[in-house]
């Protein structure tokens, strides 16, 4: 299936300059969300996952469909101010601005193997955040899934060492 065809390309959004990658239509087709997710599934299959782990927001639409396949749980990383228990943070810079990323203290176990899912890979930033925090609590980053890369963003240089999937390149 060719995925692209559901990816709405936005010019000048959020700010000029950027072109934003609109993943919605995506997942408003059916059909074309099970596709992504199973492609995401199969990837994951033999890598032993025990968790998966997305950075808010679409990181949770990649990740919690690919976690009930695979059936196992769903931790969230999100912007500070919005974990409720203890947490821990790390800072990180992105294609447009930066930011703080937190995750519950509890969230994952010391050796659990983790697959870190989000929508897109631009500048990196991000799933490096993601990578720092399941790292520090002794999480394993078993892989990574995105359904678009920005290739010439060279997100990739900052993931050295890790094994990756994206299934859109742009
Ligand atoms: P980065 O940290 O630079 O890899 O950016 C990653 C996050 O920012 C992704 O999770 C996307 O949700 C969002 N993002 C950055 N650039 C774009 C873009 N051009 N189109 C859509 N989303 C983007």
């Amino acid at each position: 299936m060719d995925l692209k065809q559901y990816v709405a390309i936005v010019e000048d959004y959020p700010k000029p300059g950027i072109k934003f990658k609109d993943i919605t239509p995506l997942m408003n087709n059916g059909e074309a969300y099970k596709y992504a997710t199973d492609q995401i599934v199969a990837y994951a299959k033999d890598k032993k996952i025990d968790l998966i782990v997305g950075p808010e927001a679409r990181g949770f639409i990649i990740g919690c469909p690919v976690a009930y396949s695979l059936g196992v749980g769903f931790a969230p990383v999100r912007k500070e101010g919005k974990l409720p228990r203890e947490t821990i943070k790390v800072s990180y810079g992105l294609e447009y601005g930066s930011d703080v990323l937190t995750i519950h203290k509890d969230a994952i176990k010391p050796g659990q193997r983790v697959l870190i899912t989000d929508d897109l890979l631009a500048t990196g930033g991000t799933i490096e955040a993601t990578i720092k925090l399941v790292e520090q609590l002794g999480g394993v980053v078993a892989g990574i899934a995105f359904l678009v890369e920005l290739t010439y963003l060279e997100g990739r240089s900052k993931l050295k060492g890790y094994d990756i999937l994206t299934l859109m390149e742009y």
